[in-house]
């Protein structure tokens, strides 16, 4: 009713009682106005009125959806909502520190082989505990954001992955491609748990298409892409997941092409 809320004390008599609230709630109230949002059971205290907000989702078939993709320094994602999440990793950090120890082993190597050896392994299974444990921190990140807004998650196929690593030493790619397909399946894996759907799509061209028009994306400085026929430009890893929405023909976030997207969360992996 209003900023006023009804309470039946008996049938046919009521109480109303003004409610005071700030912007934050105001977007839940108007949201329930709307219909969007339902309320769950209502508490009175003395000083307090505690509404909860129910909203339902979707699971088999979500409205909106959240395309994910995984880079060397951080994972973005772009939901149709829209949203963006960028979370910065440090798996690059964590190769890049553990190579520098393994060079240092291996001129160990000549004098004491079996030492060398032996540090080597202890190394490199901490090396890769290290990593797998910030893939996961990583993955509950991205799988909590994605369950909070009730998104269905799109990621891009294998084939993609290995289209897009082309850079550096053999080394290198074969720990980053471990890298991407661990990431991918711990965020397959929680998002299942949770009940969230999970769908690939080939990523042909993600990375070198406007995703509002089509057109060949040309460079723009520093990981930024910008289109020589529209004028639309943005950063290398939301373009790649604006691609991956318009492939799945999810709903596409046409404020895309207005205003760049804001960054909603950045963490430290
Ligand atoms: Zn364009």
């Amino acid at each position: 009713y209003g900023d006023r809320i009804r309470i039946s004390v008996k049938p046919r008599n009521f109480i109303f009682i003004d409610l005071k609230y700030g912007e934050y709630q105001k977007r839940f109230i108007d949201a329930w106005k709307e219909g969007k949002l339902k309320t769950g059971e209502i508490t009175i205290n003395e000083n307090k009125i505690i509404i909860p907000f129910k909203k339902e989702v979707n699971l088999q078939n979500p409205n909106d959806w959240i395309a994910i993709d995984i880079n060397e320094s951080n994972v973005t994602g772009v939901s149709s909502n829209p949203h963006v999440l960028k979370i910065e990793h440090e798996l690059r950090t964590i190769h890049t520190t553990y190579f520098s120890i393994r060079r240092s082993i291996q001129k160990l190597a000549k004098h004491k082989p079996k030492t060398a050896q032996r540090l080597l392994k202890k190394y490199s299974s901490r090396e890769k505990a290290k990593a797998k444990d910030l893939c996961h921190k990583i993955s509950r990140e991205i799988v909590e954001f994605t369950k909070q807004h009730g998104f269905g998650i799109l990621m891009e196929n294998l084939k993609g992955i290995r289209e897009r690593i082309n850079y550096g030493r053999k080394m290198n790619r074969r720990l980053h491609s471990w890298n991407f397909r661990r990431l991918q399946s711990y965020i397959e894996y929680k998002a299942k748990l949770e009940g969230l759907p999970v769908e690939h799509v080939d990523p042909k061209g993600a990375s070198s298409l406007c995703p509002i028009c089509g057109g060949r994306l040309a460079s723009n400085g520093h990981r930024l892409l910008k289109c020589p026929k529209c004028g639309y430009g943005s950063d290398r890893d939301i373009v790649a997941c604006l691609n991956m929405l318009r492939m799945r023909g999810a709903p596409f976030p046409l404020k895309a092409l207005n205003e760049p997207l804001t960054i909603e969360v950045k963490g430290k992996g």
